[in-house]
């Protein structure tokens, strides 16, 4: 994996000039890495596509190509900074569910940033103050800026935070259910999936409970960054929004109009 990094993030090396005009890179999905056909060390590199499958990581999930303002450019989705490294593919190879606890589920509904933050979230590894301030970065104060009662956990933040709370309380009672006692995101997530017996709607509440910690974060980088603190209504509405938006775009697990969805979208 480290040599398909090279060679997308290092194109002007010529070993890797050599390796795209060899393989056609440049006339192939940014996905594919090798011509089949081929045979040498660079397609014994390339089979590590397979050995990934076989665990359930396809290779899309741990590089790609986002387009931004400033272009398009090539990042690594298991990382919070964007850039490859072999611990954090350990890392994800590593990703292990506890006992009795479901398998974590990659939503293809959600962009892949998404789903990468609440794997990364679930694991405790999201660039908190108490997480930052245990790797020598220095902080200015370990305290959460939501609620300035307890200390910027991961957990906290998105679920025990009083701010978090009453967010997950308006998302409850929107989708019809009770407020249930979670003190983590693995348990927020892991009773997602155990939730129902219907498959499809176990993924529309795995796909709300996702969005609502994203939205969650997105409003504690406000805080952080930008000192604005947005009122729980504000971020329930885009949480229901931005929902509707992901998994009606996909048209696999949703046929539903969003008159519907705002009332009730577990009906
Ligand atoms: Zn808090």
């Amino acid at each position: 994996m480290k040599w398909w990094w090279k060679l997308r993030t290092e194109p002007q090396h010529l070993w890797a000039e050599v390796i795209s005009s060899l393989h056609h890179l440049s006339t192939k999905p940014i996905d594919v890495y090798s011509k089949k056909s081929l045979s040498g060390v660079w397609n014994n590199i390339a089979g590590i596509r397979k050995a990934l499958d076989k665990k359930g990581i396809p290779v899309t999930s741990i590089l790609s190509k986002p387009i931004s303002p400033h272009g398009a450019s090539w990042r690594c989705e298991l990382s919070p900074d964007g850039t490859y490294t072999v611990r954090a593919l350990r890392q994800r190879l590593d990703y292990r569910p506890h006992n009795n606890v479901e398998k974590f589920c990659w939503l293809k509904v959600f962009p892949l940033k998404v789903n990468c933050f609440i794997w990364r979230a679930a694991m405790g590894r999201i660039p908190v103050a108490v997480e930052l301030s245990k790797r020598g970065v220095s902080v200015e104060t370990k305290n959460c800026l939501m609620c300035n009662e307890g200390e910027e956990s991961t957990d906290h933040v998105l679920v025990d935070c009083p701010y978090a709370r009453r967010v997950f309380e308006g998302v409850f009672g929107w989708c019809g259910m009770s407020m249930e006692p979670f003190h983590s995101v693995k348990e927020l997530v892991d009773s997602a999936s155990r939730w129902g017996r219907c498959q499809k709607k176990r993924e529309l509440l795995l796909a709300i409970y996702y969005g609502t910690i994203w939205c969650i974060w997105k409003s504690r980088n406000e805080r952080v960054f930008k000192k604005i603190l947005h009122p729980k209504l504000k971020v329930i509405d885009f949480i229901k929004s931005m929902t509707y938006l992901w998994v009606k775009n996909t048209g696999e697990i949703i046929r539903m109009d969003w008159a519907t969805w705002s009332q009730c979208p577990l009906l």
